[in-house]
């Protein structure tokens, strides 16, 4: 719909799609909670990742919080290394989130493919995402449930990071309860081998604990491994109160250095964390040497072989 002022400019008001401005193709992915369709935009056939949630189905498993969380998240993103939100809308039964396609997949298959990454893979995967974090902290949004699975690639092979379900938006000056805890009680936030000390002893998580993670994707980028492993979840969560892993032979010693630094029981500790000089310390590490920050994403991703 347009409008038309005395002066003569015309101002076009956004017009709200519907399914029916799509055509929907095969399934690219299930999650707990949603169907991903590839899809076609019908006119300028630009394809879309489309997230379809049933309504009945979050309701019943009292997930609304959630999907709006990441809704709200995935508005306030605007960054090349994130997945963006196009367009959402409903109808009587379904949620549609219309979602930039990343068409290779997950990192973690690769990883799995590979075994591990070289030296120079991990390095530009995880400057990437030390990229992507500083941009993200910078919103005042913090993951929460970083981990290879929940980083995509582009048809170019940068990184797309998704699933903002568990994202936390910090406001400014907030310091109440609400804001500066987990609103989860009595149960962590993210994923087992990926979640950081302080969720699993006092329940709060901070941009710091997206650190740690970046830690544990380091590691397993060059071992293949998460540092912390265990046959039960309750396991992998004493080795990480204790800060209880151990490097393989040959491991790479700046990473390992990187590594150490990262995976600090203290999360004011944490090279990256404010405390520790921020993310100008983080990427001044010797292991990032030769990274031209200023234009990672227009850099050509050495190849994962
Ligand atoms: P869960 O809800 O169980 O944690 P999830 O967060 O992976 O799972 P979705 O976000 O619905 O669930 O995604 C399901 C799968 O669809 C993902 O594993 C991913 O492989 C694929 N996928 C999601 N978004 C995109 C996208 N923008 N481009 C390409 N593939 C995607």
């Amino acid at each position: 719909m347009s409008t038309s002022s005395e002066s003569g400019i015309v101002a076009s008001k956004p017009i709200k799609k519907t399914p029916n401005d799509f055509v929907f193709g095969k399934v690219i992915g299930e999650g707990s909670y949603s169907t991903v369709y590839l899809a076609k935009e019908i006119g300028p056939g630009t394809e879309y990742a489309i997230k379809v949630l049933e309504k009945k189905h979050i309701m019943r498993e009292r997930k609304t919080q959630y999907v709006m969380r990441e809704k709200e998240v995935l508005m306030n993103i605007n960054h090349p290394f994130f997945v963006r939100l196009y367009y959402t809308f409903q109808d009587a039964d379904r949620l549609y989130f219309v979602l930039g396609y990343a068409r290779r997949g997950e990192l973690l298959d690769y990883l799995h493919k590979l075994s591990s990454f070289d030296e120079d893979c991990s390095r530009f995967y995880c400057a990437e995402i030390v990229k992507a974090l500083e941009y993200l902290h910078g919103a005042g949004i913090v993951h929460r449930d970083l981990k290879p699975e929940n980083i995509l690639l582009n048809d170019e092979m940068h990184i797309q990071i998704t699933d903002f379900g568990s994202a936390k938006i910090f406001k400014e000056g907030d310091t109440s309860e609400e804001n500066s805890s987990n609103q989860r009680k009595n149960s962590f936030v993210g994923t087992a081998q990926y979640v950081s000390p302080e969720v699993l002893t006092s329940k709060s998580a901070s941009k710091s604990s997206d650190l740690w993670a970046l830690g544990c994707i380091l590691y397993q980028f060059l071992s293949g491994e998460p540092p912390f492993r265990g046959g039960h979840e309750y396991q992998i969560f004493q080795k990480i109160t204790k800060l209880e892993y151990e490097f393989p032979e040959g491991f790479n010693s700046l990473a390992r250095d990187l590594v150490q630094k990262l995976l600090v029981l203290d999360p004011d500790k944490r090279l990256g964390s404010d405390e520790m000089g921020g993310f100008d310390a983080l990427k001044s590490h010797d292991f990032f040497t030769g990274i031209d920050w200023d234009h990672l994403e227009e850099t050509k991703p050495p190849e994962l072989v």
